[in-house]
């Protein structure tokens, strides 16, 4: 008999599940409550780089002299052509998704999704019906939403959400971001080259405090906010906000997540802004889709632990992509991985998902992206290892693209020369990284990456360039 598998979700870790069961055979519902494609298509990945590419552009025309273009007359962003734009891409994308779901025969239904009991999900419809929808197998990808701060909630014109900042009708005077990680730092970018007036106050002790983020991308990206008067503070945390008719005074104080303050840090310090952009994290939509009807477990704050296998604690039933929660790894690649890994197992199959080696890119100006251990993170495990850098400016192309900022760092062992970990900060480093991603994946060593030939000029060399430094065979770097 046919295996009946019913997800919850159409992101990208829905959706990919969804096809990947299909081709193996399986009778596949997929159930969403909003446009197909989820976070990543409508209010994440996509609509952010489309704003993302206007900024950029827009950074172009002010350098245009430099590249022997003379403008005449005033550049601005038209927010009502960029956000026209960024509405047929999305949809653009979405006909695309819908398209390959009736290609594989997927039954998509729109409306809330729930479980109604062992083996019966349902639907609650626009029109208010429930439809039924029994299953052999089901798969949870109902992701997340944006955190808000309790004492200052989301009201769409002042305090801002991700959401409301990808739906920006005009560029705001000036623009304080709540939170310095990925998204607080792309917005950052993003506002500022639009005009804006941009302050990031960050709790933890550096900018992009994550992990997976070398120290070294972290200092450099803090470089290019300054050059760009960017302004920003660490270890700072929003402690007060008062509404002066069209502005917001900002009360900054320290961050209760850091010890060793200076007493100068320790000092609460006021900021203006016209609006206030909340940029602290997600939080899992899972309060109403009936885990408690089958007993799916979840830990205090909703997020739902999973085995290897990507099954929760209940058999048959799987969870994917963010709503797995941070101590994951919330990115759409991850999600998509996870689902194809789920509609495996929920085949009959034994994948099991691995993580070690998955790239990260963060599409800041410069990008930053990673993959791999940081030299922090070998060094915790207690591993030797060796760490060489090369930077952009030693490379052609960076100076023939005036983007010349920024470094690859190549982390390897140095006993076997194996690639352990690539970080780059610099032009195009999100498209760079899959070098790095391919090299670890297939246990290259920096000989052999070395040996790889580059074509020139590329961004590449700059690989090529810390692969020759790894075995003191620099060329240029
Ligand atoms: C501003 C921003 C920028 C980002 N940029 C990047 C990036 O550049 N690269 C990257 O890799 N990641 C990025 N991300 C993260 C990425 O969007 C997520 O990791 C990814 O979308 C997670 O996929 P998912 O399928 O788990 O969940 P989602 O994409 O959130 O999809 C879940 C879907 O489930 C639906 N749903 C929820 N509950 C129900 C229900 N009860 N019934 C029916 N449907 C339901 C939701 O409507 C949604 O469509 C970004 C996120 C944000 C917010």
């Amino acid at each position: 008999m046919t295996a009946k598998i019913t997800i919850i979700g159409a992101g990208p870790g829905g959706y990919v599940a969804a096809i990947r069961a299909a081709q193996m055979g399986a009778e596949v519902t997929v159930i969403e409550k909003d446009n197909v494609g989820g976070t990543c298509l409508n209010w994440g990945c996509i609509p952010s780089k489309v704003m993302m590419i206007t900024a950029d552009i827009m950074k172009k025309f002010h350098k245009s002299r430099e590249f022997g273009i003379t403008l005449e007359g005033k550049v601005y962003p038209d927010m009502r052509g960029l956000m026209a734009r960024k509405e047929k891409v999305i949809q653009d994308q979405a006909k695309g998704i819908l398209r390959l779901l009736t290609h594989h025969k997927i039954r998509y239904l729109r409306g809330h999704g729930y479980i109604k009991g062992p083996h019966l999900a349902a639907v609650r419809q626009e029109n208010g019906d429930i439809l039924e929808v029994p299953w052999d197998r089901l798969i949870l990808a109902p992701g997340t939403r944006p955190s808000d701060m309790p004492l200052f909630p989301y009201d769409g014109k002042k305090i801002l959400s991700s959401n409301d900042a990808l739906n920006l009708r005009e560029i705001p005077e000036s623009v304080l971001i709540v939170g310095g990680g990925v998204i607080g730092c792309e917005f950052a970018f993003i506002l500022n080259a639009l005009g804006a007036k941009v302050t990031v106050a960050e709790a933890m002790s550096r900018i992009l405090p994550l992990p997976s983020v070398d120290e070294d991308c972290s200092k450099v990206l803090g470089r290019e906010m300054k050059k760009n008067k960017i302004k920003f503070f660490v270890n700072r945390t929003v402690e007060k906000i008062e509404h002066r008719g069209e502005k917001r005074r900002v009360t900054i104080g320290p961050s209760p997540f850091s010890d060793n303050l200076s007493e100068k840090d320790k000092k609460p310090l006021t900021e203006e802004a016209d609006k206030i952009l909340v940029c602290i994290g997600r939080r899992p939509l899972t309060a109403d889709i009936g885990l408690e009807t089958l007993g799916v477990k979840t830990d205090k704050k909703g997020w739902i632990p999973v085995s290897e296998n990507m099954e929760t604690n209940v058999p048959g039933v799987y969870a994917i992509g963010d709503v797995l929660g941070p101590s994951g790894i919330m990115l759409a690649h991850v999600a998509s991985a996870e689902g194809s890994v789920a509609a495996e197992n929920a085949m009959g199959n034994t994948k099991k998902m691995n993580y070690d080696v998955v790239p990260g890119a963060i599409f800041t100006m410069p990008e930053v992206a990673d993959v791999g251990l940081t030299e922090a993170q070998a060094k915790e495990k207690g591993r030797t290892v060796r760490a060489e850098s090369v930077l952009f400016r030693t490379i052609g192309k960076a100076h023939v693209m005036g983007e010349i900022s920024g470094q690859a760092k190549i982390v390897s062992d140095p006993e076997n020369g194996k690639i352990l970990g690539v970080h780059i900060v610099g032009p195009h480093a999100a498209d760079l990284i899959a070098e790095g991603t391919l090299a670890i994946q297939t246990g290259c060593t920096v000989k052999e990456l070395a040996e790889t030939i580059h074509a020139h000029p590329t961004l590449s060399e700059v690989i090529l360039e810390a692969a020759f430094k790894s075995l003191d065979k620099s060329l240029h770097g």
